[in-house]
C-alpha cells in the first residue's frame, strides 16, 4: 500500500485518520524519523496546515498532509481561532484555556461557536485543501470527562451533551476533524 505521511505525532489523530483512510498506509512523523516541532507562524488555520505539509514535503519529498484546528466563537469575533491551543498563554493546560474562554464569555448570551479544521494535502507535487466544520455552543461550565482540549465546554448542534460526554464514535463522526478527514478520504478515493 502507498504511504501517506500525516504531519503529526498525535496518536488520537493518527487513529482517527487510519480508521477513515484505508487505501493508504498513514505514516506518522516519528515513523519517518522526524521529532521536531514545526513552528506555526501563520495567521490562518489554512496557512498553518500548509506550512506543516510544505515543511515535511520539502525535507523528505514524500506525499503528506497536515491539519490545523481552531475554535471560533461568534461573540468574540472568531477568537481564539488560530490561537486556540495557546489562548491562555505559553504552554497552557486545557483547563487554563477553557477557564479563560469561560471568563471572556462571562455574561454573554450568544454562546454560538464552531470548531474548524483545515487540512492541506500535497500529493504528486499537487496541493489540495479541505475544511471541516462543526457548529455548536459553549457551556457556562466544564461538563464531562472524555476527550481533550475544549471538549468539556462544547455542545455540538443537534445534541444536548458536550463532546466530553458523547461517545468517541459519535464525536469522530460529526467533528470538524472527522468531516475534514472524510473530504480528504473522498478525494483520495476519487483519484
Ligand atoms: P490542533 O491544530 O489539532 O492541534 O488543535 C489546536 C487546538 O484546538 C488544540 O490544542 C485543542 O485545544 C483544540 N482542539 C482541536 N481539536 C479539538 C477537539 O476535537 N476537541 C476539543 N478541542 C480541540
Amino acid at each position: 500500500m502507498t504511504n501517506l505521511v500525516f504531519a503529526t505525532n498525535n496518536s488520537h489523530k493518527l487513529l482517527e485518520a487510519r480508521a477513515k483512510i484505508s487505501s493508504f498506509n498513514i505514516v506518522s512523523l516519528s515513523e519517518i524519523g522526524f521529532h521536531e516541532d514545526i513552528e506555526e507562524y501563520e495567521t490562518t488555520l489554512e496557512g498553518n496546515a500548509r506550512i506543516k505539509a510544505e515543511y515535511i514535503y520539502n525535507k523528505f519529498g514524500v506525499d503528506c498532509f497536515a491539519d490545523d484546528t481552531g475554535l471560533e466563537v461568534e461573540a468574540l469575533n472568531g477568537a481564539p481561532g488560530v490561537y486556540t491551543s495557546r489562548y491562555a498563554g505559553t504552554n497552557p493546560t486545557f483547563i487554563d484555556n477553557m477557564n479563560k474562554l469561560l471568563s471572556d464569555m462571562n455574561g454573554f448570551e450568544n454562546r454560538k461557536a464552531r470548531f474548524r479544521t483545515a487540512i492541506h494535502l500535497i500529493i504528486n507535487g499537487e496541493h489540495h485543501s479541505f475544511e471541516g466544520i462543526v457548529n455548536g455552543t459553549i457551556t457556562t461550565e466544564l461538563i464531562g470527562e472524555q476527550g481533550f482540549g475544549y471538549d468539556p465546554i462544547f455542545i455540538p448542534e443537534g445534541y444536548s451533551e458536550t463532546f466530553a460526554q458523547l461517545p468517541l464514535s459519535v464525536k469522530n463522526t460529526i467533528s470538524h476533524r472527522g468531516r475534514a478527514l472524510d473530504k480528504l478520504c473522498d478525494f483520495l478515493k476519487s483519484r
